[in-house]
């Protein structure tokens, strides 16, 4: 049975708790917007604050890395953690500059990482690849034993987390400020792809897979 943030005090969101959820379906909807996380961690007594690719395989969260590095090695000995992913949706346009905000949608994950077991690694290797761009794994060359090596992959239980989202128009309509003639609402922030750019040493004649045609044609 795992626990959410809502049975815990560390992961309780305090201020505007009405933005908070703790339930699971609304957890693994941000996470699944991916694919940044910002994992934190304390080294030697410094904090540090790593943004890297994740992916979430159903109640678990992965992460992976060089077996060298400082982040692996850190979080693989148990140090305590934190898992962070924002999407910025919109910036908050109101008449007074206290009411200024933004429209996000955001996870807070507090836990630990363990190394994932053989049997877990493929699919965790998969969402990262997918996280990236979703249908790309199936098209291309799956990691072989000396990349599987080489690379850590770490996973945290989703126990204690909490989502907080804000959504909607600035919150000045019904205070006297609404009667102040200055532009008021909300700017949507959308992330949109580029036209790919094919790599320098791309074959003649190669081309855009399935998963490209997909963002290429706006279908994502
Ligand atoms: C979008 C994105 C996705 C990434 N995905 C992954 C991933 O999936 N796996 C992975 O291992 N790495 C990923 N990285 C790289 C990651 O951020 C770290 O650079 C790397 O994991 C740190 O390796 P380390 O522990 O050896 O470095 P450390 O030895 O811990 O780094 C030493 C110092 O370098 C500085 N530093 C490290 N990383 C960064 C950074 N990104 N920006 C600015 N300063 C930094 C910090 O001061 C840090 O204390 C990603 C980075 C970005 C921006």
């Amino acid at each position: 049975v795992t626990r959410t943030g809502a049975k815990s005090s560390r992961a309780r969101i305090r201020r505007s708790p009405k933005k908070a959820r703790y339930d699971r379906g609304s957890i693994h909807r941000v996470l699944d917007r991916g694919p940044i996380a910002h994992v934190a961690f304390c080294d030697q007594g410094q904090t540090y604050c790593i943004p890297m690719l994740y992916g979430r395989v159903g109640d678990r969260v992965y992460i992976h890395g060089s077996r060298a590095s400082r982040l692996v090695r850190v979080l693989a000995a148990g140090a305590p953690a934190c898992l962070t992913v924002t999407h910025l949706d919109g910036i908050v346009l109101a008449r007074s500059a206290f009411e200024h905000s933004a429209n996000y949608d955001s996870v807070v994950l507090l836990g630990r990482f363990t190394a994932a077991d053989a049997e877990e690694r493929p699919a965790a290797l998969e969402a990262f690849t997918e996280a990236v761009l979703p249908g790309r794994f199936a098209e291309v060359r799956p990691p072989n034993k000396k990349e599987l090596r080489a690379t850590q992959v770490l996973r945290m239980d989703i126990e204690e987390a909490s989502v907080k989202t804000r959504t909607g128009p600035p919150d000045d309509d019904d205070s006297v400020d609404a009667e102040i003639d200055v532009w008021a609402g909300v700017v949507p922030v959308l992330t949109v792809y580029g036209s790919p750019q094919p790599s320098p040493g791309l074959r003649e004649g190669v081309p855009l897979s399935a998963s490209l045609l997909r963002i290429a044609e706006g279908r994502q």
